[in-house]
């Protein structure tokens, strides 16, 4: 069988510990057999951020804004133990955090679903993909901690000097005051890409708030999205046939509880921030989660919505066996594949995906599967399997169906 051929380079960002490890096992095992792989290669392993000041991550960023599509492995946020461990020259910020900036990006997080798995949600059948809106709120906020009587002002002085003023409170006591601030550009951009990738996936978009209490600052961001979709996105999920559903964020909650899933479900900040990690305990597994970032301009960053899987990684630099969920992280790079597949109009390259995805659910359907899955599997005769063995056995069920 030839080789299947690339015309653009996907760009690739190489990662730290364990999942650096499953990375090349992946590409060694399950691409380079079948694919003239063509990537443009950015080593984000904390090393080498260290060594470039971290231009490295602002170069792989910029990279995928030339070419469209990036897949990433996980990577080690510094932090003090980590300053030693690795003897940094400066504790270095989240890989994550600037490529979001650099590419204004939202993150969709998707769980991937197999039916021997059962959510603890028993009426989800079908996936629940979390848009969380990636700006301000409280994560910007500015709070103020009230010690005794007094009172409490929101104060506004515009550019041209004219103030308005709004009692918060007047204190008679100790308290708290909280001031949190987002911007019209930001929610617009939130919205594009979350009605951009609904249409990409042909999949219902949901968006609440708490509008009947917040009537400026939640309406707002209410009001927005239901302007950008009445002028920009409506005919198209029409032709889509998919709807935009916007209700308050109670009666969202009651509602996904009841459904059976199969929407984008976009949430302000920390609704997402919260959800988000619902969504993926009630599914089964951290291990099974694919993230996406999508950016406004429709640029796409691959990866999985784990950590680097340290205390496997400490298992394996002692020689010990150990059995790491690849799954999220193949999944991953079949995400990225296609896409590049979809805009290169390369048909084998999304089959090629499309297939490896299939091998690879149906090797934990007869029961073959990391030590993390085992103890969640309902299948009767489960072979646990150490990391390298998972992925020749999905390479075993694939050379079946190519
Ligand atoms: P982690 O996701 O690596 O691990 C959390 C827990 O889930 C651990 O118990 C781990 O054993 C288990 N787990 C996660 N993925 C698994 C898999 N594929 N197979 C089997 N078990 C799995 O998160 P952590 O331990 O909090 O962080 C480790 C490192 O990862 C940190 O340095 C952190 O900065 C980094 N991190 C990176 C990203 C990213 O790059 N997107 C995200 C989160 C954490």
């Amino acid at each position: 069988m030839d080789k299947i051929k690339m015309n653009v380079p996907l760009v690739e960002m190489d990662g730290d510990e364990m999942t650096r490890i499953i990375w090349k096992m992946i590409k060694d095992i399950l691409l380079e057999p079948y694919i003239d792989l063509k990537t443009e290669y950015y080593d984000l392993g904390l090393e080498y951020r260290d060594k470039t000041d971290d231009q490295v991550t602002v170069d792989s960023a910029n990279a995928i804004k030339k070419y469209g599509v990036g897949v990433k492995c996980a990577t080690i946020t510094p932090n003090a133990d980590r300053m030693t461990e690795y003897n940094l020259k400066q504790m270095w910020k989240s890989p994550n955090g600037t490529i979001r900036a650099i590419l204004d990006g939202t993150v969709f997080r998707a769980p991937i679903i197999v039916d021997s798995i059962k959510p603890f949600v028993s009426t989800w059948k079908k996936p629940i993909t979390i848009a969380r809106h990636a700006y301000g709120d409280v994560y910007r906020d500015v709070e103020y901690r009230v010690e005794g009587a007094g009172k409490a002002e929101l104060v506004f002085t515009s550019e041209s000097g004219e103030v308005t003023k709004q009692t918060i409170h007047d204190f008679d006591g100790a308290g708290i005051i909280l001031g949190m601030h987002n911007l019209d550009k930001s929610i617009e951009s939130f919205a594009r890409a979350c009605f951009n990738y609904a249409l990409d996936m042909k999949q219902d978009l949901w968006f609440a708030t708490k509008d009947t209490i917040s009537k400026k600052y939640d309406h707002t961001f209410k009001d927005i999205f239901q302007e950008i979709y009445d002028k920009e996105y409506k005919q198209k999920f029409e032709a889509a046939g998919i709807e935009y559903f916007y209700t308050l964020i109670d009666d969202a909650v009651a509602r996904v509880i009841r459904s059976e899933g199969g929407y984008i479900w976009a949430c302000k900040n920390y609704d997402g921030d919260v959800m988000s990690d619902m969504v993926a305990t009630a599914f089964g597994s951290l291990a099974m989660m694919t993230s996406v970032l999508v950016s406004p301009e429709g640029y796409y960053e691959f990866e999985a919505a784990h950590g680097t899987v340290q205390r496997h990684y400490y298992q394996h630099l002692k020689g010990q066996e150990t059995s790491t969920n690849s799954m999220a992280t193949l999944f991953a790079w079949t995400g990225a594949l296609r896409k590049r597949g979809e805009m290169d109009g390369i048909n084998e390259l999304v089959e090629f995906a499309d297939k490896l995805e299939k091998a690879s659910l149906l090797t934990i359907e007869e029961g073959v599967m990391t030590k993390d899955l085992a103890q969640l599997s309902e299948v009767k005769d489960k072979k646990v399997v150490n990391t390298e063995e998972f992925l020749k056995e999905i390479n075993n069920r694939l050379v079946k169906m190519l």
